[in-house]
C-alpha cells in the first residue's frame, strides 16, 4: 500500500466542490468514497472518475446513519444556495444537525479526522468588515435565510462538542462564497445566473441596487486549502475562514461577466431578497499564518474559465431549460 493512502469520505461528494474535492483526493493517490443523495448534485460531476478502481459511489442521504470503515470525512452534504436550502428549509436544517451528528458519530466510532464545510454565513449581515474568525455574527434566527445560517452554526457547535468531550480531531472550514465550473446551472448564485444570462443575451438581475459586496474564490484555491487544513498538526481545528479577500459589488461583476462575455445584455433591477448580507469579506490572516495558504487565481481569470465551462454546456443543450431538462 502506498504510504499515507488513506480511505477518505466525501458527502455531498457529487455536488460542485465536492467533486472536485473528490478529484484531488483522486490524484493524491486515496481511496474515494462519494456519499450523495443528488439533491443539488449529479452524476455528470463524477461521471469522469466512475472508471478509477479507487473510486466508490453511494447514494445515501447523511441524516439516516452510515456505517463504513474510514480513515478521513469530509462533510460537505449541504444545499448551498438560497434558492435550494430554501425549497425544503426543513430538510436543510435535517441535513446540517443530523448529517453532522451521524458523520461526528461515524468518526467517533473509527477515529477518523473530520472536516466540516462551514460558511460566510454564519456570520449573517456582518457589522464587522472583513469578518474575522473571532466574530461571532449577526443572524436572523427566524428569517428564511436561518435554516442554512443556523443550521451550519449549529454544526460547528457539534463539531467543537465532540472534539472536547470525545477528542475527536477536527477541521472546521468557514468558507466564502466560491465559484467554477460544474455550479449547478439553475441553483441561482450570482456568479452561475449572471454568466447564464449574459451568454444568451438575456437581462442580468441584479437584485436591490447592486451594491452589496462579495469576494469570490476560485475552485481549485479553495480544494488546496481543503486539503492543507486536513493536513495540518492536529492543533490546528479552525475554525479558519477560506475565500478570496477581493470584494466587489454585484453591480461591477455584473459589468465584467457583460465585458467578458461581449453581451448584448441590459442589466435590470429586481428586489433584494429578504436578510440579504449587504457586505462580505475574509479575512484570511489565520488561514496565511496556519495554512500557508492564500488564493492565487484572480476574478477574471477564474471567470474565464467558468464562462467556457457554461458556455460549453449551452452550446450542447440549446438553453438552460433544456440544460435543466437533460437527464444529470
Ligand atoms: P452543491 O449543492 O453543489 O453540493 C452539495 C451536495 O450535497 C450536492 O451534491 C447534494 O446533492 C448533496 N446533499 C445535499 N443534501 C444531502 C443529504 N441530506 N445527504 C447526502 N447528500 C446531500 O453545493 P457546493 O457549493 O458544492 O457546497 C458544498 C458544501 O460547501 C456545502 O456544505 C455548502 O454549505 C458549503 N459551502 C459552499 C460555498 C460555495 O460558495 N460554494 C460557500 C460556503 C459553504
Ligand atoms: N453513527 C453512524 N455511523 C457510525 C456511528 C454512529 O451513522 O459508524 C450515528 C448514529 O446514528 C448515532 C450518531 O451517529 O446516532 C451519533 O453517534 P454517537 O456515538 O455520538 O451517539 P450515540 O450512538 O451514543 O447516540
Ligand atoms: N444576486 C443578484 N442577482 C442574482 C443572484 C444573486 O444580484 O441573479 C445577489 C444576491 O442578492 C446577493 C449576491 O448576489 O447579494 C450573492 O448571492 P448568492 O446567492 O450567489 O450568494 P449568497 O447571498 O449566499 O452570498
Amino acid at each position: 500500500m502506498m504510504f499515507g493512502r488513506k480511505r477518505v469520505l466525501v458527502t455531498g461528494g457529487a455536488g460542485f466542490l465536492g467533486s472536485f474535492l473528490c478529484e484531488r483526493l483522486l490524484a493524491d493517490g486515496h481511496d474515494v468514497l462519494c456519499v450523495d443523495n443528488y439533491f443539488t448534485g449529479s452524476r455528470d460531476n463524477i461521471l469522469h472518475l466512475l472508471d478509477d478502481q479507487r473510486f466508490e459511489v453511494i447514494r445515501h442521504d447523511v441524516t439516516f446513519p452510515l456505517y463504513i470503515e474510514v480513515d478521513e470525512i469530509y462533510n460537505l452534504a449541504c444545499p448551498a444556495s438560497p434558492i435550494h436550502y430554501q425549497f425544503d428549509p426543513v430538510q436543510t436544517v435535517k441535513t446540517s444537525v443530523h448529517g453532522a451528528i451521524n458523520m461526528l458519530g461515524l468518526a467517533k466510532r473509527t477515529k477518523a479526522k473530520i472536516f466540516q464545510a462551514s460558511t460566510s454565513e454564519v456570520y449573517g449581515d456582518p457589522t464587522v468588515h472583513p469578518q474575522t474568525e473571532t466574530y461571532w455574527g449577526n443572524v436572523n434566527p427566524v428569517g428564511p435565510r436561518a435554516c442554512y445560517d443556523e443550521g451550519k452554526r449549529c454544526a460547528e457547535t457539534l463539531f467543537f462538542d465532540y472534539h472536547r468531550q470525545f477528542q475527536l480531531n477536527i477541521r472546521v472550514a468557514r468558507i466564502f462564497n466560491t465559484y467554477g465550473p460544474r455550479m449547478h446551472p439553475r441553483d441561482g448564485r450570482v456568479v452561475s445566473n449572471f454568466i447564464i444570462q449574459a451568454l444568451q443575451n438575456q437581462p442580468i438581475t441584479i437584485y436591490g441596487d447592486g451594491r452589496q459586496t462579495r469576494s469570490f474564490c476560485y475552485v481549485d484555491d479553495l480544494i488546496e486549502g481543503f486539503v492543507r487544513l486536513m493536513g495540518a498538526p492536529d492543533d490546528v481545528t479552525g475554525p479558519v475562514n477560506l475565500g478570496n479577500p477581493g470584494e466587489f459589488t454585484i453591480r461591477e461583476l455584473a459589468e465584467i461577466v457583460v465585458e467578458m462575455t461581449g453581451s448584448r445584455s441590459e442589466i435590470v433591477s429586481r428586489p433584494l431578497p429578504q436578510d440579504d448580507p449587504m457586505q462580505r469579506r475574509p479575512d484570511i490572516s489565520r488561514a496565511k499564518q496556519v495554512l500557508d495558504w492564500e488564493p492565487k487565481v484572480p476574478l477574471r481569470d477564474g471567470l474565464s474559465r467558468t464562462i467556457a465551462y457554461f458556455d460549453g454546456l449551452l452550446r450542447r443543450h440549446g438553453t438552460v431549460e433544456a440544460l435543466a431538462a437533460a437527464p444529470r
